[in-house]
């Protein structure tokens, strides 16, 4: 039996001792030759054989922790079915909340780049709406053109859509996308007219005090002389708004509630005002805007929302949208926080990323060093591990600090079983092996744990017995002169000298134990790879070297591991492959 073989039937005996001993606590010999035997009858001969490994085999699941257990057994696509059932029962039920009938949103502003603090404002929604098998709708929140633009809506869907792929391939959530998309700015007549009726009302007066004023006397609980004002002049006021005849600034409607109410959000707060912007969607066809305050409780209102969602932080504000709500008589709904979600050591706002990016240190919104999830998914975190961190994070109300390792721990479980492996070689050096035997050639597999992946092979010429190859600098300063290594699927090997920039080794025929198995890449055919590797929110470090032949095939998007590296993304090709290092 040779190595290959070897390979695939441990291979085998893992799984279905793992099975075996999910299933029954402990894993028997028995059942597992059985499985074997029945899956390569070709192998009876060899039975004898093949029950040491076995036997082996059984022994190492039954001293495995339960952690590991499940670990491994996902690995093989064991339990992948029961985790998914078990997800949609963990997450608390929602108030008031009928299978069928709930309505969700996300209300993104079109003001940037979603960056990883968006994703749970977005998957928190989402999922509620799938769990219910209710409606999931994208809204933009456009009603401040100074700081909004085309570019930003177009790349919120563009993440957006991607995360709620990724959340129905990983969570089994499905159809993975919003079910409608609106835009809040194309509402504005309907809100005019809503803030008309407030004014005929008298629940709404247009105040013309400064800012500096307003402040003033909000936080001393004293009406200004405009609250007094007829419906008729608060109208005329609101018309020439409107229309342009009161500069921005210089006037902006505001709730009658309670000027001396407790919580001093609610002391008469301002509900339209003027911005002299053009608004990416709209132009200059309109100039007062609502606040947040009004355009969100009225949106969600209009729009069918049966729960929404809002970070913890707009608490204070709750009142003020009931109110505007109360006195419109409009349709009420759920109104449920969420904690905000902070990295550790990592900086998400755009007021830190957009000077880094104006001044060259960043390339852009999508590099990899900063946590927008293009940058994210440039640098191969999945999607699929966003959202399952997120899930199990759960809708909590506490806010949360999470860390980029964490992230790279789901990361690495999911791409783990399914990303095929490759050899490179980062500062190389050349390897110069005597004794070569002529033809002989590598068989690697693609995936260590995964035979239906397949293998490649690697043909290594010999020019009278004398073979060049690349190893990695660091293996080359670990080594000395007698050491016997494994090139990985290739040769044992002596260490014969050392210089300071070659090595010289000399293969042998017999199989001799050894500790060190290396990887290496031929010379007359290693492909020059290239890998950024992100350090912080400044730095990048750039690490060169070889891989092997088969990475010239590679696609940009490819995800792959770089055995004893670690995890990347084939970010472009040219005569290079340039990849960004995801993690380890
Ligand atoms: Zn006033």
């Amino acid at each position: 039996m040779d190595g290959i073989e070897r390979n695939k039937i441990e291979e085998l005996a893992m799984k279905y001792a793992v099975q075996n001993a999910m299933k029954y606590g402990k894993a028997k010999i028995e059942p597992v030759m059985a499985k074997i035997m029945a899956e390569l009858p070709e192998y009876r001969s060899q039975a004898h054989e093949i029950k040491k490994i076995v036997e082996q085999i059984v022994e190492e699941v039954n001293r495995m922790e339960k952690a590991d257990l499940e670990d491994i057994s996902s690995k093989f696509g064991v339990t992948v079915e029961k985790k998914k059932q078990e997800g949609e029962r963990k997450w608390p039920e929602l108030k008031n909340a009928e299978i069928g009938s709930v309505v969700t949103r996300v209300a993104p502003e079109p003001n940037g780049y979603p960056t990883l603090g968006h994703a749970k404002g977005l998957l928190v929604p989402f999922i509620y709406a799938r769990i219910y098998k209710g409606k999931f709708l994208l809204r933009f929140e456009d009603t401040n053109p100074r700081v909004e633009k085309r570019e930003f809506y177009d790349a919120i869907r563009e993440e957006f859509k991607a995360l709620l792929e990724g959340a129905e391939r990983e969570l089994g959530l499905s159809p993975g996308k919003w079910d409608e998309e609106i835009i809040e700015s194309n509402y504005l007549p309907q809100m005019y007219s809503m803030a008309e009726r407030l004014i005929e009302q008298e629940d709404a007066y247009v105040c013309t005090c400064d800012a500096k004023k307003v402040r003033r006397l909000r936080a001393e609980g004293v009406e200004c002389e405009h609250r007094r004002n007829p419906k008729e002049r608060n109208m005329e006021l609101w018309k020439e708004m409107i229309n342009g005849g009161i500069p921005e600034g210089g006037a902006h409607l505001r709730l009658k509630t309670d000027m001396n109410h407790p919580n001093r959000t609610m002391r008469d707060p301002g509900i339209f005002r003027i911005v002299e912007a053009e608004h990416p969607i709209q132009g200059r066809k309109y100039r007062v805007y609502p606040t947040y305050d009004f355009s969100i409780s009225v949106m969600d209102s209009l729009t069918g929302v049966t729960h929404a969602f809002r970070s913890k932080e707009f608490e204070p504000h709750v009142e003020v949208q009931r109110t505007i709500l109360e006195k419109l008589n409009l349709r009420k709904y759920e109104m449920i926080q969420f904690g905000r979600v902070t990295v550790e050591g990592v900086p998400l706002s755009k007021r830190y990323i957009r000077p880094l990016i104006e001044s060259g240190i960043l390339q852009g919104w999508d590099d990899p060093r900063i946590p927008t999830l293009r940058g994210l998914f440039r640098r191969g975190i999945t999607p699929e591990a966003i959202s399952r961190f997120f899930y199990d994070l759960g809708p909590s109300k506490v806010d949360s600090t999470i860390s980029m390792d964490a992230i790279a721990a789901y990361n690495r479980k999911i791409l783990d079983s399914v990303v095929p492996r490759y050899m490179f070689v980062p500062d190389p050096v050349r390897a110069v092996v005597e004794n070569f035997p002529e033809g002989l050639k590598a068989t690697v597999q693609v995936h260590p744990s995964r035979h239906d992946m397949g293998y490649r092979e690697i043909k290594v010429p010999a020019k009278k017995g004398v073979a060049v190859l690349y190893i990695a600098g660091e293996d080359k300063k670990t080594l000395k002169e007698g050491d016997v290594i494994r090139l990985r699927g290739l040769s044992t090997a002596v260490v014969r000298s050392i210089m300071p920039d070659e090595i010289s080794l000399k293969h042998i025929s017999e199989k001799k134990e050894s500790e060190k198995v290396i990887q290496w890449v031929p010379a007359d055919q290693a492909v020059p790879v290239k890998v950024i590797k992100p350090l912080s929110s400044y730095s990048i470090s750039l690490v060169g070297g070889f891989g092997e032949p088969a990475m010239k095939e590679l696609r940009p998007g490819d995800m792959i591991h770089l055995i004893r590296y670690g995890f990347a993304r084939v970010d472009s090709l040219d005569r290079t492959v340039n990849l960004i290092f995801s993690h380890e």
